[in-house]
């Protein structure tokens, strides 16, 4: 069996045995479970962002996905870029990311997609210049959370517009629980979540990791 890139952190806990990687074991450490299903993860992750943690995200992504043949790496702003940097420089390709913008007068050189925030709850337009996508791109889509998946579905929206090829999304944290994940693998498509948190409780600060194959 394939053997995770993560360093493996295994321990007993009221008579069960748990593993957790790298990023897991720092989830555990570092986050914070906050009341309507968020999880905070910004003294690391997208505030404060720990660069050894990021690189070896970047490193991880490339060992799931480099049998893949991938152009260019794609976000969307913010917290998504600076993974997604880190990423694509694994690959050795340029990284483009959706911008949000308000305006309503967007001219045709922008590919264009609605994505509702899970965090702000509201919608913003997403575009991406159509100088920056083309048919021939074979595209590796990263974000920070998957949540309901509206921002997956948003570029993968924008991939699509552009006849852009999808090779996989990777994800750094799926909160498993929310529909997102489920969604965007009955579309059909590769998706790698390096941690996927199958519960947390806000009063207790607890969070449950799903297991994953190599750990
Ligand atoms: P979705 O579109 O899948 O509902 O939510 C994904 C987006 O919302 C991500 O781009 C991320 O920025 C944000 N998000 C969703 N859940 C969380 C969370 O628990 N914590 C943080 N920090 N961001 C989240």
């Amino acid at each position: 069996m394939e053997t995770a890139g993560f360093d493996i952190v295994s321990y007993y806990k009221e008579g069960e045995y748990i593993q957790m990687n790298f990023l897991e074991e720092r989830i555990v450490k570092d986050g914070i479970v906050k009341s309507g299903n968020v999880l905070k993860v910004d003294s690391f992750l997208n505030h404060q962002m720990d660069i050894a943690l990021m690189e070896e995200i970047g490193r991880e992504f490339k060992r799931r996905f480099g049998h893949k043949t991938v152009t260019k790496v794609m976000t969307i702003e913010a917290s998504g870029i600076g993974i997604a940097a880190f990423v694509a420089k694994e690959f050795g390709v340029p990284m483009v990311f959706a911008k949000k913008s308000k305006s309503i007068n967007i001219d045709g050189d922008m590919y264009v997609a609605e994505v509702e925030s899970f965090t702000h709850k509201n919608k913003n337009q997403v575009i991406v210049s159509k100088k920056f996508l083309h048919p021939e791109d074979h595209l590796l889509i990263i974000d920070d959370f998957l949540a309901n998946g509206c921002a997956l579905q948003g570029l993968i929206s924008i991939a699509e517009s552009a006849g852009s090829t999808i090779e996989g999304l990777g994800i750094v944290i799926e909160k498993g629980f929310q529909i997102g994940g489920r969604v965007i693998r009955n579309l059909g498509y590769h998706l790698e979540s390096l941690a996927i948190v199958d519960a947390m409780d806000a009063k207790t600060g607890t969070i449950t990791f799903r297991a994953q194959e190599g750990q």
